[in-house]
């Protein structure tokens, strides 16, 4: 009676997206049955076998399987294929549909929740792994007045820059060469936050009117987001808006129904 599907990663125990689609479940009256499934890291190819031979009917990817999702898919969506990786496959006969419904949530969350408009702001992108490389695309999608990517290891920016430059006005540097200059928006899109680590960023350049967006989210300020309040930023925001929102785009692809969002985001948010 009930239509299966999972999250998929490895850890996985410290995963909301089951809390998040038995919400969603709930909520629209659809009949689903959500897991969470440890897959070995060499062994992603088998588990999602296993899971489709159990009548599993989609599945949402995370850590570090995004790039091995991207490769096992027979049908991409376009945002999947621009970021070359797959936060959410679909099971249709012998078909796998892969999509990446990441950049989607961070611009859903940023411009209807947290009210922020893109469109013509500068914005700070700081990282270049896989969660920056699927967000490129939707944020340019709002016709920023400027996009910079930051990232210690200078090549990978560059790299984006390389692969994204037809598409709006993107730049790339180390963190330092942007010492000086004031950003609207500035997105943690690094795993430093997981480490408790700080990209060497220059405090110069927030501005009291920014947004600081942890795409990490935890109970508490992550590092960030505390030097940001320490530069004077009021505007500070973590990941579980973007977590909510890309859940509710793969129920989407999924199910054909949206369902509401900020309710769940208010559920999940640690209470004071
Ligand atoms: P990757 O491993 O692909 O990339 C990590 C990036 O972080 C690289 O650019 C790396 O730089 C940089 N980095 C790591 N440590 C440091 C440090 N100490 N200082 C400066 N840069 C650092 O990870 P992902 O892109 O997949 O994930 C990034 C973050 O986004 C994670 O925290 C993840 O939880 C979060 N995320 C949140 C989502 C949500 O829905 N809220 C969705 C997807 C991701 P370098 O290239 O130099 O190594």
């Amino acid at each position: 009676m009930f239509d299966l599907y999972a999250v998929i990663g490895n850890p996985i125990s410290h995963s909301k997206s089951p809390l998040i689609h038995t919400e969603f479940s709930r909520q629209t009256d659809q009949p689903l049955q959500y897991e969470a499934i440890l897959a070995p890291i060499d062994g992603f190819e088998v588990a999602v076998n296993n899971f489709r031979q159990q009548g599993g009917k989609g599945l949402n990817v995370t850590v570090p399987f995004k790039l091995e999702a991207y490769k096992l898919s027979t049908l991409l969506t376009g945002r999947a294929r621009t970021a070359q990786a797959v936060n959410t496959l679909k099971f249709d006969s012998d078909q796998i549909l892969g999509d990446n419904t990441d950049g989607a949530g961070l611009v859903r969350d940023i411009v209807f929740n947290l009210s922020t408009a893109i469109t013509a702001k500068r914005i700070l992108l700081m990282g270049a792994g896989g969660a920056a490389r699927g967000v490129i695309q939707p944020l340019l999608e709002q016709k920023p007045r400027i996009l910079a990517i930051a990232n210690r290891t200078l090549p990978k920016a560059r790299e984006l820059q390389r692969q994204f430059f037809s598409q709006g006005n993107i730049i790339s540097g180390n963190y330092l060469d942007f010492a000086g200059e004031h950003f609207d928006i500035i997105i943690n899109a690094t795993s430093a936050s997981l480490n408790d680590e700080l990209p060497p960023l220059p405090p110069d350049i927030f501005s009291e009117k920014s947004l600081a967006y942890d795409m990490m989210y935890r109970n508490e300020l992550t590092h960030f987001l505390q030097f940001a309040r320490q530069q004077g930023v009021k505007h500070l925001a973590d990941g579980i808006g973007m977590l909510v929102e890309q859940a509710a785009e793969s129920f989407f692809l999924w199910r054909g129904i949206r369902p509401e969002t900020r309710n769940v985001i208010e559920m999940l948010k640690p209470k004071a």
